[in-house]
């Protein structure tokens, strides 16, 4: 039987963080993946500041992928563009396809000296209520910390009861890359009045993301909360989407099928003995936008950071770390997601939000959590007393 300090089951943004990150700190890491290096994964592949100044701290450069310098928002007639503020984050984002972009993590994370296997876990190892370990086909390899990093509703996060709260919201989103004519644009665009064939608004938003290389990312998303989620059908609302940006865009047609998959927004249990869940498979989606390579990334770094300060209690300090880092922001986009389901209210909301450069600004800080934390401003301020707003709300919202 092989052993090692730290065994993280699945090479995504998160995976290939905590893999990188334990490695530095002079633990001996074992880091599984069981797609092939290259694999492709259904992603909007935006980069926002928070998530370039995560990988700037890890070292990775990503000049090679397209730069994008602010955010388009589109709603209905009127649209509004704002730069990314020179604040906290560096005022940069960027495209990164995740087959190119996960493949370079992965390479940053051997090269940082883990143990690269391509092979799946086929389960995590219990000694009565602690993990001790993996199990692959291969055999079994003892840890004293297993990573659990295998995205969202994977059945390694599953056997340990990381599963999606039923009562919270939850994504669904699905991309196309689509040749364009403005492929080099430095703007990522959003809509949020998304037309059904019969020109009615239909409950979601769209994406406009350019990759540099005559190349977009096109996709829609919805919330769980919209109303009529339930008669959702994601390819429709892609190909109506396509056609309404086809001419803004100059659109070619799709260049392979489809992809569609979750966004978990809210597990019950990310830690346990032995164990820690980390990005999706932790639900660390950001609900007021539908991030999660960048919390994938952080929660990577704090589960390394956990075990090189305490191995064997790096499971409760985790979980003290999130708590303490994110319960509160992603609580309050949790009760917005409910918010947001309500047309007439999305209709409101909306029309402040876009009304000036001004209030579109701090709408962005909030969504993206662009808050320096130090100096909260107005964008923190709004954000905590929206919360505790929002928090007082909670019983109505649900209902
Ligand atoms: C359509 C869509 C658009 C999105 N757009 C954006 C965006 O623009 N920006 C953004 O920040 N986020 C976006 N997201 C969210 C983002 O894709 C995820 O939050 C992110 O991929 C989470 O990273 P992760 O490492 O936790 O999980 P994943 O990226 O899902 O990686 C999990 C890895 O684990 C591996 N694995 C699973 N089971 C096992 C096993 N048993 N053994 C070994 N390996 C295993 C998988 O093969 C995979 O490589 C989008 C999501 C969707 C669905």
């Amino acid at each position: 039987m092989e052993r090692c300090d730290v065994a993280v089951i699945g090479a995504g943004p998160a995976g290939s963080a905590a893999a990188t990150w334990a490695a530095r700190g002079g633990a001996d890491v074992m880091l599984f993946e069981k797609g092939e290096r290259g694999r492709d994964k259904s992603c909007g592949d935006g980069l926002t500041p928070r998530a370039v100044a995560e990988l700037d701290r890890m070292g990775v450069d990503i000049g090679t992928f397209h730069r994008i310098d602010g955010l388009r928002v589109q709603a209905g007639r009127t649209v509004r563009e704002v730069d990314w503020p020179d604040g906290p984050f560096p005022p940069r984002g960027a495209v990164a396809p995740r087959a190119e972009f996960d493949a370079l993590l992965m390479e940053t994370a051997a090269k940082a000296g883990a143990d690269l296997r391509e092979r799946s876990v086929a389960e995590p190892v219990l000694d009565g209520e602690r993990v001790v370990g993996v199990r692959t086909k291969h055999g079994e390899v003892r840890a004293d910390l297993v990573v659990v990093a295998s995205g969202a509703g994977s059945p390694a996060a599953k056997a340990l009861g990381a599963v999606r709260v039923p009562t919270s919201p939850f994504g669904l989103a699905i991309r196309a890359y689509v040749p364009s004519t403005r492929a080099d644009d430095r703007y990522m665009e959003a809509c949020l009045t998304v037309q059904g064939p019969d020109g009615d608004i239909v409950p979601g938003y769209g994406w406009v993301f350019p990759a540099g290389d005559g190349v977009v990312n096109v996709g829609v998303g919805a919330l769980s909360t919209m109303r009529n989620f339930s008669d959702l059908n994601l390819n429709r609302m892609l190909d109506a989407y396509t056609a309404q940006v086809r001419e803004s865009w100059g659109l070619g047609e799709v260049l392979a099928r489809p992809r569609a998959w979750r966004l978990p927004m809210h597990v019950g249990r990310r830690h346990g003995p032995g164990w820690v869940a980390i990005g999706d498979a932790a639900g660390l989606v950001n609900p007021f936008n539908g991030e999660g390579i960048d919390y994938g990334l952080e929660s990577g770094r704090l589960a390394a950071e956990c075990h090189q300060a305490s191995p064997h209690h790096a499971d409760a300090l985790y979980g003290a770390r999130l708590e303490a880092e994110y319960d509160a922001f992603f609580a309050t986009a949790r009760r917005f997601a409910w918010v947001i389901g309500r047309p007439q209210l999305l209709r409101v909301l909306l029309a402040m939000a876009l009304s000036t450069g001004f209030t579109m600004r701090l709408v962005l800080d909030i969504m993206a959590n662009l808050v320096d934390e130090e100096h909260p401003g107005l964008a923190g301020r709004s954000l905590s007393i929206g919360g505790r707003g929002l928090a007082l709300l909670d019983p109505v919202l649900r209902s």
